[in-house]
């Protein structure tokens, strides 16, 4: 079951309610660690659903794959279902990214130098 913040923090006692606002006071060291261990967690596990074709995921097959891609701050997570959707992903973001490996902002960038030159 997927809840939002203030959903979990309704389920909160008086007393846990005191410690996060005291711990955010402080810095918000031990809800950090908390949320870190917790995104961890999550990325070792498979999505529930295919991000090509959504067919739903037996977490036990061997035929799924799970790619963690991005910078360490913005990870993002894809899981596919069999290796023709990892293939079709893959070929699709070489399209996003180009064959030079640049990045779809750099490219961006690049255009925009280009359109402030003409
Ligand atoms: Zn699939």
């Amino acid at each position: 079951m997927k809840r939002k913040i203030d959903e979990v923090i309704e389920l909160l006692d008086f007393n846990e309610l005191m410690n996060v606002k005291k711990d955010i006071e402080k810095g918000g060291e031990r809800i950090s660690r908390i949320v870190d261990a917790k995104i961890k967690q999550e990325l070792k596990r498979h999505s529930s659903h295919c991000c090509v074709c959504n067919a739903k995921i037996n977490p036990f097959s061997v035929f799924n794959f799970t790619l963690v891609f991005g910078p360490e701050d913005m990870k993002k997570k894809a899981s596919f279902c069999a290796i023709d959707c990892l293939e079709h992903f893959l070929s699709n973001l070489k399209d996003f990214c180009g064959d030079d490996n640049t990045t779809f902002i750099k490219r961006i960038r690049k255009t925009d130098r280009k359109h402030e030159r003409d």
